[in-house]
């Protein structure tokens, strides 16, 4: 505040010494100026001439008057010379000017009173030859004296006018001429000459006017400048063509922290190569210096004392008449504080807080960037998914799955090529960008499943985990950063389905495969909306009665656009999407429905998905389904396949045994492809084993098959456990698991899976 009311003072003291310049006398000392300068050699033409006249008249008497004349004339002469150097040494100043203008104007009165005089005695006794002469003499000085005093017109005229009153007697007393016109011409001489100088002299007012407007503008300018680049952030520069500073060096000094005199020989793309960063700011800045390119804005980077500056800067060219570079210009500003700050903020913005590595948006940009600059090497992008982070999240705690993702950091960042770059997108993601050739891409995903296949030890936890890759190329067919990340997704996808700890590379087959997923859910959603779902059933016969005992239920699903859709294909994508709790409460209600209307002593069986038995709405959807249709629990089986009994084996025991409770049967489906472990049949207390179709289809010409067929069917009769054969399609089939006294047999020999239309007895082969 203090220093700004002190800075408007300055100013205003500054604007007054200027407004002084306008001032009258000013004016007038300065139109005093021409007249000092050449008032020397006016007084020596003076006294020449005065001699010279002296010297040329011939009478002996009027000799004698002009001898003493011409010595008065001379006297008169070295006095206004002293007059002049009086003036010149001590009156010269505008306080001055009203003195030394009277000084001057008495001195040129006087002189030309003295010539007036000189006229008045000469002319009347001059013979002819004389009076041509003095009457060119009159004229001469009267011209000269006005003209060389112009710039004061009190003096000019007060001469011209003395000389002229003296040359008009002179002639009037002249008896040839005093009778004719010839003296008027004096007059009309002087008028004439009053009006040259007055002319003359309005235009130098004029002149000196515009002269010192200019002067003050440029000066008031410049002052505002001085006080503007000595306390703003901002400067004004300017250097000459090779870029030398001329102006402006303090500042640049002052944040460079040199001695400016350090600064003055350097040229500023010197100065960006001695004291500058090596970035790209300074280089581009070079640039546009040599090819002489205006520019704005323009930040540059310095080290001054260890620690970065930046100055922004605005520049542009001038150039002379001719074309030529004449210099540059510009304004400039220490912007180190803002950058700094704005660093900050990027670091945070663009870096990960957990792992410090490159974060989402990060990772993002160098895509594009990829995508834009050229490059001549092939480019992958990694998509990283680590196995069974969630498990550990959710057991050992936030925390030390923050810890474990460090370490995975630091693992992956280990593998990590030179050229290469490791982001966190989030979560347990992770994403490499790498450069190399497709096999180096390969071996380098290989390099991050191998490092993290060994366990971590987090706090007293000993941890498995694993990660899964997706690696699809930056090609350069600009299609961009969402494809590419899209790509290297689907391709994550396709081998977190492999299984844990596998790569894959993108390929335009999962692209087609993920299509079709994403129709098959659409589809579903609308089935279950509009009822759209459709339920077949297949007999399973009992080989000793020939009888159906039960039908299984199997889910259908048709589109217009996709036609019929397997189970195989579209049960999958339930699961994933969920969708599956809400299709298996469908199936579930309705097979119980449509089983009530059966005879009594007909069962039916439901496949339950895995993920249905995660949840204990299993629980309430079966016992709800029982009491609406009024079906008798007995008569509904569950089959259920062994991925469904190894995850979380306490939740799947207690809601096996809550179903139990409530008198369903349990099966367990496709043994044999599984974990086959006969454990489970105890340990879950299953009713009924259905054999895997794959053993029963090649029972007899594969000798591992009828192993465990044989084994199975023994262990199952001695448990008394119910076994059914999946997948009789031939009357040998239908043979083989009558010798081995198969309980129940289904398959396409015996009836296929058909809308409900419900027979209680089929012939089998045998009975027919
Ligand atoms: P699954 O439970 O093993 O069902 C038997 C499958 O074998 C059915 O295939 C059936 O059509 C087929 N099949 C029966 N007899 C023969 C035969 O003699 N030869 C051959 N080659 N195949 C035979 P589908 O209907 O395509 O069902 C496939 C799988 O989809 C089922 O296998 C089951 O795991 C699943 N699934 C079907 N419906 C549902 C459902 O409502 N819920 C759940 N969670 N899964 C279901
Ligand atoms: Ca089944
Ligand atoms: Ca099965």
């Amino acid at each position: 505040m203090q220093t700004s009311t002190t800075q408007s003072q300055n100013i205003t003291g500054r604007l007054r010494q200027f407004a002084a310049l306008f001032d009258p006398r000013r004016v007038m000392f300065e139109q005093m100026e021409p007249l000092l300068q050449g008032g020397t050699s006016t007084l020596v033409a003076n006294g020449l001439i005065a001699v010279l006249i002296a010297a040329v008249v011939n009478s002996p008497e009027q000799r004698d008057i002009a001898f003493h004349w011409a010595a008065a004339c001379l006297v008169v002469v070295l006095a206004s010379g002293l007059v002049l150097k009086v003036v010149t040494r001590s009156f010269n100043t505008p306080h001055h000017v009203i003195t030394a203008s009277w000084m001057l104007t008495i001195a040129s009165t006087l002189r030309g009173l003295i010539w007036g005089l000189g006229f008045v005695l000469l002319m009347p006794r001059a013979d002819s030859y004389e009076q041509v002469m003095l009457g060119w003499v009159i004229a001469g000085l009267m011209c000269g004296g006005a003209f060389s005093s112009w710039s004061h017109p009190a003096a000019a005229m007060s001469f011209a006018g003395m000389v002229g009153v003296g040359g008009f007697i002179g002639m009037s007393g002249v008896p040839e001429v005093g009778e004719t016109w010839m003296p008027y011409a004096i007059p009309v001489l002087f008028l004439f000459l009053l009006r040259a100088v007055h002319v003359s002299i309005s235009v130098f007012r004029k002149s000196v006017l515009a002269e010192k407007e200019l002067a003050s503008k440029n000066s008031v300018i410049g002052l505002l400048l001085k006080d503007f680049e000595e306390n703003a952030s901002d400067w004004l520069w300017e250097a000459d063509a090779r870029g030398v500073l001329k102006r402006g060096a303090d500042r640049f000094a002052r944040v460079l922290e040199e001695p400016v005199d350090k600064l003055v020989h350097k040229s500023l793309p010197m100065l960006t190569e001695i004291h500058g960063l090596e970035d790209a700011g300074n280089g581009l800045f070079r640039a546009k210096f040599a090819a002489r390119e205006a520019f704005t804005d323009h930040v540059l980077s310095f080290v001054a004392d260890g620690l970065e500056r930046y100055i922004k800067i605005t520049a542009k060219p001038s150039f002379a008449p001719d074309g030529v570079l004449a210099g540059w210009h510009g304004v400039a500003s220490d912007v180190t504080d803002e950058r700094l700050a704005d660093m900050k903020v990027r670091k945070l913005a663009l870096f990960d807080t957990l792992t410090d590595l490159p974060n989402r948006s990060f990772f993002h940009d160098r895509l594009d960037d990829l995508q834009t600059g050229g490059r001549d090497v092939s480019c992958w992008v990694m998509y990283l998914d680590l196995d069974g982070f969630k498990a550990v999240n959710d057991t050992c705690g936030h925390a030390a799955g923050d810890q474990l993702l460090r370490a995975v950091a630091s693992r992956l960042s280990s593998c990590l090529p030179a050229k290469g770059m490791l982001a966190r997108l989030g979560g347990d993601e992770f994403a490499v960008i790498c450069m190399g050739d497709r096999q180096r891409a390969e071996s380098l995903a290989q390099k991050f499943v191998d490092a993290l296949e060994l366990p971590f030890l987090i706090g007293s936890h000993d941890i498995d985990i694993g990660v899964s890759i997706g690696i699809a190329e930056l090609g350069r067919d600009l299609l961009g950063r969402d494809e590419w990340m899209r790509r290297a997704d689907v391709a994550l996808y396709a081998a977190k389905h492999q299984g844990r700890g596998h790569a894959r590379f993108y390929d335009a087959e999962m692209d087609r495969a993920q299509l079709r997923k994403r129709h098959i859910e659409q589809a579903l959603r609308k089935a279950l909306a509009q009822d759209g779902l459709e339920l077949h059933y297949q007999p399973i016969v009992d080989l000793k009665s020939g009888k159906v005992h039960a039908y299984e239920a199997l889910l259908r699903l048709t589109t217009p656009d996709l036609g019929p859709i397997s189970p195989a294909d579209f049960i999958p994508v339930a699961e994933e999407t969920g969708l599956i709790a809400d299709i298996g409460a469908w199936v579930i209600n309705k097979a119980c429905s449509d089983a009530v209307r059966w005879p009594s002593d007909v069962c039916v069986a439901v496949n339950v998905s895995p993920l249905q038995l995660k949840s204990h709405r299993i629980l309430a959807v079966v016992t709800e389904a029982l009491a609406t249709s009024g079906l008798l629990p007995h008569r509904l089986e569950l089959e259920l396949t062994e991925t469904a009994l190894i995850e979380n084996v306490e939740h799947t025991t207690r809601i096996l045994a809550d179903l139990k409770a409530l008198g369903v049967q349990l099966a367990l489906d496709d043994f044999g492809t599984g974990y086959s472990s006969l454990a489970h049949l105890h340990q879950f207390n299953f009713d009924k084993i259905k054999i895997d179709r794959s053993f029963v289809q090649t029972f007899g010409d594969r000798r591992e098959s009828t192993a465990v067929v044989n084994a199975v069917a023994h262990l199952a009769r001695d448990l008394g456990i119910t076994m059914t054969a999946e997948g009789v399609e031939t009357k040998e089939h239908m043979a083989a698991m009558q010798e081995l006294g198969i309980d129940h047999v289904q398959g396409y020999l015996l009836g296929r899976p058909e809308p409900q239309k419900v027979e209680t007895h089929i012939q089998t082969p045998k009975s027919a």
